[in-house]
């Protein structure tokens, strides 16, 4: 368990994850680490079983910890037809088979991969009674501490609430290989947290919500480390894979201790995932959670902006500004890093922004806008704005090859 006394109300944050190893060769560590089960079921796709699964299930053999392994066809989405085939892999037949029993269960569920499967296995999990923990190959979003799980469930994506990786292991030289978009992705995911504080500390001003000063510093400054870093990211930088990976899982670590999304997700992912969800009910795979959060954070931004140079509203006014020199950082990390877009027509982008109010019960700017009549124009003008600014090209001109 992690733990931490706090001077907000809560006045104690705790987590039920026993180990965070992010190191060089934690791969090698796993057995060690899992010493405590004995009948350990390992789930990966085909890419993450190459790269990682296949040396993870030879040590756990040698150790007579595993039980058996489920390797999903790539890539695997975190949908129902995934769930429910982990979900039946999970258990153990008896033989001879018994009639008046049922089938055995692990007692550990390991998942290899980043977002998509680790999800998969969060949800059965939690389902099962059954603790968890994660191998990650890839610092591409900051869901591996999280609590929550968002899955395809038909032609809708749900945020399921669900347990928390009693284990998580990252090798850094694993996460050096992982693919280019998928680092592109995890800063995404973090650069998007400037906007979600800033729209936690509007709502406990303007709303009273609880808000905890030490979470929103520490997801500052795991953000901060994630922004020195990414321009390092191309190259393959072995400690800017470091640092963005530890920026992430201290990201969702918060989450974790807050009990919600809340400092981790504003704004900006209620658009971003209203982009993802409005693919989902056309029926496409939706693209890179971080991808779209990221090209989210500069509608997000460039809102801020116009609102601090409009209104008269002191407190609002106030708070913006305080954020202003991290909106500079993240708008001349992107002159450098050149994050793909996703959604480039006017109407879908500006149908993101005024869905995205109502994506889940949370006060941001969003709502402030709406209930003084402004939305509508702000979030035309925030298209023209980003696209003039930040955008520099598609997703689909920069990784044509990309699958998923
Ligand atoms: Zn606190
Ligand atoms: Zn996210």
């Amino acid at each position: 368990m992690i733990e931490m006394d706090c001077s907000c109300v809560q006045g104690h944050h705790s987590i039920p994850t026993e180990v965070i190893e992010i190191s060089e060769n934690a791969l090698q560590k796993v057995a060690g680490i899992l010493k405590d089960y004995h009948r350990i079921f390992l789930v990966a796709d085909e890419n993450t079983y190459a790269v990682a699964g296949q040396q993870v299930e030879a040590q756990l053999k040698e150790a007579g910890m595993l039980s058996h392994s489920l390797v999903l066809p790539s890539p695997a989405l975190p949908n129902a037809e995934n769930i429910g085939k982990v979900l039946i892999g999970a258990g153990i037949d008896t033989d001879p088979y018994d009639i008046n029993a049922f089938s055995l269960n692990p007692d550990y569920i390991l998942a290899v991969g980043s977002g998509s499967i680790n999800d998969t296995c969060r949800m059965v999990s939690y389902r099962l009674g059954i603790p968890y923990g994660i191998v990650g190959t890839a610092p591409s979003m900051d869901g591996y501490a999280s609590v929550v799980a968002p899955l395809l469930n038909g032609n809708r994506k749900i945020i399921y609430n669900c347990t928390i990786a009693r284990h998580i292991i990252i090798d850094i030289g694993v996460n050096t290989q992982a693919p280019y978009p998928l680092l592109l992705a995890g800063i995404g995911d973090m650069i998007a947290k400037y906007v979600a504080i800033l729209d936690w500390e509007i709502s406990r001003d303007l709303t009273g919500e609880y808000y905890c000063d030490n979470i929103a510093h520490m997801v500052l400054e795991a953000t901060g480390k994630c922004i020195d870093a990414a321009s390092d990211l191309k190259s393959r930088n072995p400690e800017a894979i470091r640092r963005t990976s530890e920026g992430l899982i201290l990201s969702g670590e918060c989450i974790a201790f807050c009990g919600s999304s809340r400092p981790a997700s504003g704004t900006e992912h209620m658009v971003g995932q209203t982009w993802e969800v409005m693919d989902v009910e056309e029926g496409k795979v939706p693209n890179l959670h971080g991808i779209e959060v990221g090209e989210a954070t500069f509608a997000a931004i460039e809102i801020f902006r116009m609102l601090y140079e409009e209104t008269d509203d002191k407190v609002v006014r106030s708070l913006i500004e305080k954020y202003l020199p991290d909106f500079d950082r993240v708008e001349a990390l992107q002159k450098t890093l050149h994050l793909p877009f996703t959604v480039t027509d006017r109407d879908r982008f500006i149908e993101g922004v005024l869905r995205g109010r109502t994506f889940r019960v949370r006060y941001t700017i969003l709502q402030y806008l709406y209930d003084r009549g402004l939305l509508e124009r702000y979030a035309a003008e925030a298209y023209d704005r980003v696209m003039r600014k930040h955008f520099y090209g598609t997703f689909r001109e920069q990784f044509p090859d990309w699958e998923a």
